[in-house]
């Protein structure tokens, strides 16, 4: 398994509501997404919507996606405003966590050596590996934790990063720096290739169990030679980009019905919270959380009339909106308290 590294850095003009302070990275925060969306998807809701919820990057099967520099903080650690989560951690979203299968573990994977990597070039050890868990007691990253592989995992970036450092020799050559599959490979990559040929009709459909054995061979053989490839049985680049035109033609029926994916809200937002202050930002995360509302800073609120607006240190001067629960109270102390009032009555 193999990722590219693609940066899409969010615009400086969103540092206000994504990324507004300095941040010298200390730790590294491992999330799922609790969706099916490929990293591009992720990166481009995270950063077109406009409300404080970032964080730095996001891994799928094939690409490593940084929207944000490790030199500025990201909302993803759920710790409040000034929050060492918030503040201080690199914050690194898993995709596909959701329905798991092949290409969640390959992004798993993915996210193994993307952290290593990291872990590596700062000169830190495990101690600085993160679950979102340890900063809010969110059940994040769920998929890991649920399935109890918490120590496996760490087991696993451990290792990884041993090797980098060359403290072990890799036991066999290393599946992650290869770009190409061949007749003994097992992983998941291999369990998505034959899932994919079997889309393109391959007969009778191998058994996608992530082997590379004679038959997958076969089939790949047979794709190369009736697309014109080097017949090798090896499954490289061009194979692969050769069957990526094959898929993105078999889906076609619905052509551009999906723009971009927009994983996590409804088309329309109807309702908000909407903040004085960066101060205010760790009582209207709470509320956040519980009201599962997101929070805005009042001029990158949507253009639509809105139905309820949460004010947390906010006035309601240029809402527009069809109900307004104020809990602001001049100090962020007061609009603490009175948020805190707030949830104790819901
Ligand atoms: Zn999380």
């Amino acid at each position: 398994m193999a990722y590219e590294i693609l940066n899409r850095f969010i615009p400086e003009s969103k540092y206000k509501t994504k990324a507004p302070y300095h941040m010298i990275p200390q730790s590294i925060t491992i999330h799922n997404t609790w969706n099916d969306a490929a990293a591009l998807s992720e990166i481009s809701y995270m950063t077109n919507n406009a409300n404080m919820v970032s964080y730095h990057a996001a891994i799928d099967d094939r690409y490593a996606v940084q929207a944000i520099p490790f030199s500025r903080n990201a909302f993803h650690a759920g710790d409040g405003g000034n929050g060492k989560g918030n503040r201080t951690s690199i914050g690194i979203e898993i995709c596909y966590s959701k329905s798991g299968g092949p290409k969640y573990a390959a992004a798993e994977e993915n996210a193994i050596e993307y952290v290593a990597h990291i872990l590596k070039d700062k000169g830190w050890g495990m101690d600085r590996v993160k679950w979102h868990r340890d900063w809010s007691g969110k059940n994040c990253p769920h998929r890991i934790l649920d399935e109890g592989r918490a120590q496996s995992v760490r087991n696993r970036i451990g290792a990884r990063l041993a090797e980098l450092k060359g403290e072990k020799v890799p036991s066999k050559p290393s599946a992650v720096v290869r770009d190409y599959l061949l007749n003994g490979d097992s992983s998941p990559a291999v369990k998505i290739l034959q899932e994919s040929l079997n889309k393109t009709g391959v007969r009778p459909p191998l058994d996608a169990d992530g082997i590379f054995g004679d038959a997958t061979e076969k089939a790949v053989r047979a794709f190369q030679k009736s697309n014109n490839l080097l017949v090798d049985g090896i499954w490289g680049k061009a194979s692969q980009s050769k069957l990526d035109a094959i898929l993105a033609n078999l889906n076609k029926p619905n052509p551009p019905a999906k723009p971009a994916e927009k994983p996590k809200e409804d088309e329309e937002v109807k309702e908000a919270i909407v903040i004085g202050s960066s101060a205010d930002y760790g009582s209207a995360e709470i509320l956040s959380i519980r009201t599962k509302t997101g929070i805005y800073p009042k001029r990158g609120l949507p253009d639509n009339r809105l139905e309820h607006v949460y004010l947390v240190g906010a006035t309601k001067d240029g809402i527009d909106a069809a109900k307004f629960t104020v809990l602001s109270g001049g100090t962020r102390f007061k609009t603490a308290q009175k948020v805190e009032e707030y949830l104790k009555k819901m």
